[in-house]
């Protein structure tokens, strides 16, 4: 594994050998790498476009005879992969060759055995597979042109900006979950295959055993993140599920490096230097003005590509994170999406039953927040990965019986014991402070409303109108966020 993976994102066209004719140039897609012309034809498909590239070595589609694949992003469950086709030694091989094998022996059903954060194209003979991962985690939206007495084609990208301004309104694949197109057919309805689905039901494990299993999965999911096992950077809030996740990844690589942002108005910095401290990793801090701060919205929801306040209050300080990290493309580990499994958000919920229906609830809704995008660190040429919405470990973590995840008067207790020995006392019991008030991000955005003479009564929904009107420059009219005339933070933008 090599520290960025091969393809980034892409926005192509895929249709009969006529169709290049009819496929108008994408729009530039917020995520920065390498870039690559995707252009082939055969076996009466051609493809044309472009992907963004995490490492150039690789070409971006691969296959042969009447296959080909396009595959953005990465696989954590290789080894697994490896062994359901017998060989061993195809854990080496590039992740776009791992999938063409399990096509071949499993056809759609080979989606189904993926462990990832990927967003793929794949053509078998006239059939084009569009899919994401469980979690959409890399979004991926697809448009089906049809022709009056033509041969349909497909547009696909991992942003919708790349789809907007044309005739053909694009859908989002669902998370866990393919569109299956038939490009014989003049008029085709893409049919979904589901490939995974979030645990309804409930495990009843011992407290112990519980314990051991989350501690074992995150480890893994960690390790599989590591890529060259060149130290990765963690985004450390010094809350217990960042602090965990930069505890392992200095177990499997000796050191890693970690990044705490805080503004002239907040910060978690004591928290984050004590876990620093106790591991040892090479530290940074970074302040941002809060002003500054806000002009970077814009930013973020180019990235994210929505429009909801609160969700953008806990993505614009990763943004304008990410986008402060100089240097060269990294590899960055994040604490992200823990709460939602472990109802973390609703750390004052004493009821189990509350507790595992508003869980349930939030599983249920995430898709389409975009929460989890690489774009949001890809503006800045990075690439980020989330152990705690792995596969495996959001299976294990979705499905404990709530008395494990609230346990004692604590929340997110399975998760704090399985670090127990690993962090801080101190870090085991830090009560949950979510990113955009550690930061300030909720506050600076309601002062400069406030400061520009809006209402208190009517904050929350000046935000909710900043946000969409710069979605509606950003991705829809498809303006460049350094372009946007804006004065964020006062609901102003024209
Ligand atoms: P939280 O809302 O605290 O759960 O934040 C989600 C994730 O964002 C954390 O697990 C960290 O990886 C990252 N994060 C939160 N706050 C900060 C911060 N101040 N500096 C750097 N990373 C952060
Ligand atoms: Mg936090």
């Amino acid at each position: 594994m090599t520290p960025l993976p091969a393809v980034l994102g892409f926005a192509v066209s895929v249709g009969a050998d006529d169709h290049r004719l009819s496929a108008e140039p994408a729009r530039r897609l917020a995520v920065r790498g390498g870039s690559a012309t995707v252009d082939h034809a055969g076996h009466g498909l051609s493809w044309t476009g472009t992907a963004v590239t995490g490492t150039p070595r690789d070409p971006a589609l691969s296959g042969q005879d009447g296959r080909r694949l396009l595959l953005a992003g990465e696989l954590y469950n290789r080894e697994e992969l490896a062994l359901a086709l017998g060989d061993p030694a195809l854990v080496t091989v590039p992740d776009s060759h791992l999938l063409l094998r399990l096509w071949e022996r499993y056809g759609g059903a080979a989606l189904r055995l993926l462990n990832g954060r990927y967003a793929l194209l794949l053509t078998d003979g006239d059939r084009l597979v569009a899919a994401t991962d469980h979690a959409a985690s890399l979004p991926l939206h697809l448009a089906v042109v049809r022709h009056p007495g033509g041969r349909p084609f497909v547009r696909a990208a991992t942003e919708a900006k790349a789809l907007a301004g044309t005739d053909t309104p694009a859908r989002r694949v669902p998370a866990g979950s393919a569109l299956i197109v038939d490009l014989a057919d003049p008029d085709p309805r893409p049919v979904p295959l589901a490939t995974w689905t979030p645990p309804v039901s409930r495990r009843i494990l011992p407290p112990h055993a519980a314990v051991a299993a989350v501690r074992e999965q995150l480890d893994r999911a960690v390790r599989a993140r590591l890529g060259d096992g060149t130290p990765p950077t963690v985004v450390l809030s010094g809350g217990i599920d960042s602090s965990a996740v930069t505890a392992l990844a200095v177990a499997h690589c000796g050191t890693a490096r970690t990044i705490t942002l805080g503004t002239d108005l907040r910060d978690e910095f004591e928290a984050a230097r004590l876990v620093v401290d106790h591991l040892g990793t090479e530290h940074e801090e970074i302040t941002v003005d809060s002003a500054s701060l806000l002009r970077d919205l814009a930013w973020t929801v180019w990235a994210a590509e929505i429009t909801d306040p609160d969700v953008l209050e806990y993505l614009l300080p990763l943004v304008s994170l990410y986008r402060r990290l100089p240097g060269a493309p990294r590899r960055i580990l994040t604490g992200y999406g823990a709460d939602i499994p472990l109802g973390g958000m609703h750390r004052d919920t004493a009821a189990l039953e509350t507790l595992d229906q508003v869980l349930a609830a939030d599983m249920a809704t995430f898709d389409g927040l975009n929460e989890l995008a690489p774009a949001l660190s890809g503006v800045a040429g990075h690439w980020t990965t989330h152990p705690y919405w792995d596969r495996e470990v959001l299976d294990l973590l979705v499905s404990l019986e709530p008395g494990v995840k609230r346990r004692d008067g604590t929340d997110k207790w399975v998760l704090r014991r399985a670090m127990a020995g690993t962090l801080p006392e101190r870090t085991l019991g830090r009560r949950k402070l979510g990113i955009h008030e550690g930061s300030g991000t909720t506050s600076a955005w309601s002062r400069a409303l406030r400061d520009a003479g809006v209402p208190e009564d009517r904050i929350h929904q000046a935000k909710a109108a900043e946000a969409a009107a710069l979605y509606r420059r950003l991705v829809v009219e498809g303006a460049h966020p350094d372009d946007t005339d804006q004065d964020t933070g006062t609901g102003e933008h024209r």
